[in-house]
């Protein structure tokens, strides 16, 4: 397939490239071979997607919304109909295997669209009798949404930003990682078939300082950022510069508890899920997984045992389970944590190092690897790798568990499993966590609400509470007699 796009951005509903901006090359991961050259976007480009989105807003503010949601649902239906070309593309620019991107990619971003394209004709204010007077309040828009992405899924993030933002009327400009160019444009594409005014959704390539310059902007009014911590951070501090509304979804360390009454291959499953699928790149992962004493030595062996029949290798071959990590990068920093485990004395139970792909020799591929007797104090146990390293480790009590669970500075996600469905409710209200779930893990329906706790983020995507992050609330009082005065 041709990954190479038309342009490397794309504005006011077309292709524009910039030969300015600085060199990008998306690499395949499995090969390491570049599959596409772009230029990032210089700041002259910057203002001119931003002026763009600034003219689109108009016009997109004043479409009714239910002209909106068609326009939303259409972009849903062109998705899916190139589902399988747009999850070879992801699968070629990220190295995830086809298995996960023809299911978890486009196709969550189609229903995202779809979701939000439904919900423009219920976005109402509410009446306030002030008896003899009333108040009303209207729901509008904020404006020119600066939305800024990871390369982890890189189609999803661009649409779990736009379709909300898009719903509420406004106009949006995207900046993909620069690692994962090509998804986001064939976006633009989509939005633009499906009738979406020109200018209303951009996309901009660059690295971190065309991001700044973009958060930087004096016409943007509000930032959405998924990426790591720190640059949460200096995204928020950018921001506030100029009072910019922010979500942040960023990175997490989050727990999954084993009570001892759990049905064990569930709870392995979802230990999987929570660990290896993306090949560990998913900010939600369970990566610390407290396993009761009673049930973890059958838990260990069965992880073992059913880890040892993933296949890992060719991303493109439907079979394949386990792709590369998404760059060179990312395989040495996974390494060293893998490294890492072993000198801070953690017990390696399967993987701990890189894999070998016979007809892929170059590919960036890593071991599924668990460690288990892993002590809360260990750096793996503290730091998000965004690889598949697995912790297991031990606990007790139910009270001790949640302690544990919840000294961490992340709070993005936990997971508990127990067959005791009180103590599965119980437990979730003492987490610390944005996003939880019993007896399952990782599961993001559009419906479901998604952020985190503490420095995991700021602001909900996803469900109706992303609609309170995407538009501001005009309150409206209507006098209906007459006006006292004291003089
Ligand atoms: P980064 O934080 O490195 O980058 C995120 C995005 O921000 C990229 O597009 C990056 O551009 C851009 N950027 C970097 N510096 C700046 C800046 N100063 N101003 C504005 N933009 C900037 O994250 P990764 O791409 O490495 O993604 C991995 C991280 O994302 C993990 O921590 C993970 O947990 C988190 N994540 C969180 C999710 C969530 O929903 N909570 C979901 C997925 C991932 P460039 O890449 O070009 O440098």
């Amino acid at each position: 397939m041709r990954a190479q796009p038309t342009a490397s951005h794309y504005i006011n509903g077309a292709y524009v490239d910039d030969p300015e901006g600085a060199a990008i090359e998306s690499r395949y991961p499995a090969t390491g071979e570049v599959i596409a050259r772009l230029n990032a976007a210089s700041h002259r480009t910057v203002n001119a997607a931003v002026a763009a989105a600034r003219d689109g807003f108009r016009v997109w503010a004043a479409t009714p919304p239910a002209e909106r949601g068609a326009v939303l649902r259409r972009a849903a239906d062109i998705l899916r109909a190139r589902n399988r070309e747009l999850s070879e593309l992801e699968t070629l620019d990220t190295g995830k295997p086809l298995q996960e991107t023809l299911v978890a990619d486009a196709a969550s971003g189609a229903d995202c669209l779809d979701y939000f394209g439904g919900l423009t004709r219920t976005l109402t204010g509410e009446h306030i009798d002030l008896g003899g007077s009333f108040a009303y309040t209207r729901r509008e828009p904020l404006g020119v949404v600066a939305a800024i992405g990871a390369w982890n899924y890189p189609i999803q993030i661009a649409c779990w930003k736009a379709a909300p933002a898009l719903a509420c009327g406004n106009a949006v400009v995207f900046k993909p990682s620069e690692l994962t160019p090509l998804s986001a444009l064939r976006l633009a594409e989509a939005l633009t078939e499906a009738g979406l005014p020109a200018g209303v959704f951009n996309v901009v390539q660059g690295y971190g300082d065309t991001g700044a310059h973009l958060v930087s902007h004096p016409e943007v009014a509000k930032v959405s950022l998924t990426g790591s911590v720190p640059t949460g951070v200096k995204v928020a501090e950018l921001a506030a510069k100029t009072l910019k509304h922010v979500t942040l979804e960023l990175g997490g360390k989050s727990p999954l508890i084993v009570f001892d009454d759990a049905d064990v291959e569930n709870a392995v499953s979802a230990a999987i899920n929570a660990n290896f699928y993306s090949t560990g790149q998913i900010c939600s992962n369970g990566t610390r997984v407290f396993v009761q004493k009673g049930i973890k030595e059958a838990f260990l062996r069965r992880l073992a045992e059913r880890t040892a029949k993933a296949r890992l290798g060719d991303p493109l071959d439907e079979e394949t389970h386990i792709g590369p990590l998404v760059s060179r990068a990312q395989m040495d920093k996974v390494l060293a944590y893998m490294q890492l485990g072993r000198n801070e004395g953690a017990r390696l139970v399967c993987g701990g190092g890189p894999a070998e792909v016979a007809s892929l020799p170059e590919g960036y591929f890593v071991q599924p690897t668990v460690f288990a007797d892993v002590a809360d104090h260990m750096r793996i146990a503290r730091e998000e790798i965004f690889g598949p390293v697995m912790c297991v480790i031990d606990f007790d009590t139910e009270d001790e568990a949640v302690a544990r669970a919840n000294a961490t500075e992340f709070g993005l996600a936990a997971g508990v499993f127990t067959r005791d469905l009180a103590r599965g409710h119980r437990v979730v209200a003492k987490l610390h966590a944005g996003t939880c779930w019993i007896n399952t893990y990782n599961l993001t329906p559009i419906e479901m609400p998604f952020g985190g706790y503490k420095h995991s983020g700021i602001g909900r995507e996803n469900g109706h509470a992303a609609i309170e992050h995407y538009s501001q609330v005009k309150s409206v009082y209507v006098e209906l007699g007459d006006v006292a005065s004291a003089y």
